[in-house]
């Protein structure tokens, strides 16, 4: 059945302007109408959402399922079932696989497999370079032929700016934006964490704000200079963000992301749970009601690339998406083994996993706070991803694909790294006292996912 009427819920949608308490109805995996007092036809089953938020499908344009190659991490079906629990109806799925997505076999591979596998839409990015190696362009033309939306390096950065200019160029002729993780490999070097105070007084190697901040500005001057759509991926630092709005200003077509970990940790988090809830952490303590999840320091589900900043990069970050210079939340859900992280801070690989958790974090530090309302917020999971990828989703227009996240912003729940549909444990938020949670999500007209569709699994 691809039909359903969702009555009484507080719908938002913010690409039509829409909030208020509707009705949505579902026919033929479609949206049918939004308005009041909506009747099911004959056979339509009916789903009360009174005291729930219904929105378009939650979009997350950066996610890693690892799939093929390092499926002990995750694979498709894992993933996706992450992103259903987390009220992601579409992922953006990341070309750094073994072997890379860097030629249209491995796209139609991942695509057959999401098609068989996966409970939600998985859409692909293509690498820019042949096997991310930055050194040859990958077939853009062809990967674009072969379906992909973006194309990425992601986990690596361009450092060829000539070869970056011709990637711009290439995407520009095939109307495919360019994802960019920005990160200058002479200034970062084998840095491990941001360098500052907290990696001084552990001694571990630094990785510079300006490691970031200078291939964002590179970015924009190309972006500037060849008219190519760039995306610069999980910002992370202060100065990245004011580079960004003033050349938004400028009408340069250059846009950002953010990820929760960047705007509710800092780096004194890698110095263990209590250093971090006396020095940066007080603003959350209250969120947890006193119990404050604590971690030992080195802990490794804290490293991350780009890695945990000061308060002041943290607090530029919630600017950025208060006022719009950030447009898109994403989680770069990146799992890793339990062995793999559990080794010396230096020789673990960087990542954590976030498709769980980031719906919560992202109410909590920017709605729950007040720093931008609940259709912004949701304007940066729905709308604004899928406009930069050109999904003709993201909206509960008459007509639309029905895709369709419902959560309750007011629930308050703990997260178990544990318990996750991910097969990989590396979450540095487990134990950790949330609000916010999806209730439902619903695929081209299907429930595939409920809490209650769960509770009876269980
Ligand atoms: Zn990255």
């Amino acid at each position: 059945m691809n039909s359903l009427l969702l009555t009484g819920g507080r719908v938002v949608d913010p690409a039509n302007k829409f909030d208020g308490i509707a009705d949505v109805l579902i026919l033929n995996g479609k949206i049918s109408a939004v308005g009041k007092n909506l009747s099911a036809p004959a056979g339509v089953k009916t789903f009360d959402a009174k005291g729930k938020v219904v929105c378009p499908g939650l979009i997350d344009l950066h996610v890693h399922f690892r799939e093929p190659g390092q499926t002990a991490k995750e694979n498709i079906a894992t993933g996706t079932a992450a992103a259903a629990r987390g009220g992601f109806t579409s992922v953006v799925c990341m070309p750094n696989t073994s072997p890379a997505i860097d030629s249209a076999a491995t796209v139609a591979l991942i695509h057959e497999r999401a098609r068989e596998q996966g409970s939600v839409n998985v859409y692909v990015s293509g690498a820019i370079t042949k096997g991310i190696a930055g050194e040859e362009l990958a077939p853009i033309g062809g990967l674009k032929k072969a379906g992909v939306v973006a194309i990425t390096d992601d986990g690596h950065c361009v450092q060829n700016n000539d070869l970056m200019r011709r990637a711009c160029e290439y995407a520009k002729m095939f109307d495919l934006p360019l994802f960019d993780h920005c990160q200058d490999y002479s200034l970062v070097t084998d840095g491990v964490m941001h360098e500052g105070y907290w990696s001084i007084a552990l001694g571990l190697r630094g990785w510079p704000a300006a490691g970031e901040e200078m291939i964002v500005a590179r970015n924009i001057l190309l972006a500037e200079l060849t008219g190519a759509k760039i995306h610069c991926q999980h910002l992370s630092a202060a100065g990245s963000v004011a580079l960004l709005r003033e050349a938004k200003k400028r009408g340069v077509p250059i846009s950002g992301e953010a990820c929760p970990h960047h705007f509710t940790l800092t780096d004194a988090a890698v110095a263990g749970g209590e250093k971090f809830w006396n020095a940066d952490g007080k603003i959350l303590a209250a969120s947890q009601n006193g119990e404050l999840p604590q971690w030992p320091g080195y802990d490794t589900n804290f490293k991350m690339n780009p890695p945990l900043r000061s308060v002041k990069d943290r607090e530029a970050i919630l600017e950025g998406l208060a006022d719009g210079t950030i447009e898109i939340l994403c989680s770069d859900h990146a799992p890793h083994c339990d062995y793999e992280k559990d080794v010396e801070f230096d020789y673990a690989p960087f990542g954590i996993t976030g498709l769980e958790t980031e719906l919560a974090l992202s109410l909590m530090q920017l709605v729950h706070t007040k720093r931008i309302s609940l259709a912004d917020m949701i304007a940066k999971f729905t709308v604004n991803p899928a406009r930069l990828l050109n999904l003709n989703k993201g909206t509960l227009s008459v007509g639309a694909d029905a895709d369709v996240t419902v959560f309750d912003p007011e629930t308050d729940w703990i997260f178990k790294a544990g318990d996750s549909a991910s097969k990989s444990r590396n979450s540095p938020f487990s134990g950790w006292k949330l609000k916010g949670k999806a209730v439902a999500i619903i695929v081209a007209g299907k429930m595939i996912w409920s809490e209650q569709m769960e509770a009876v699994e269980v």
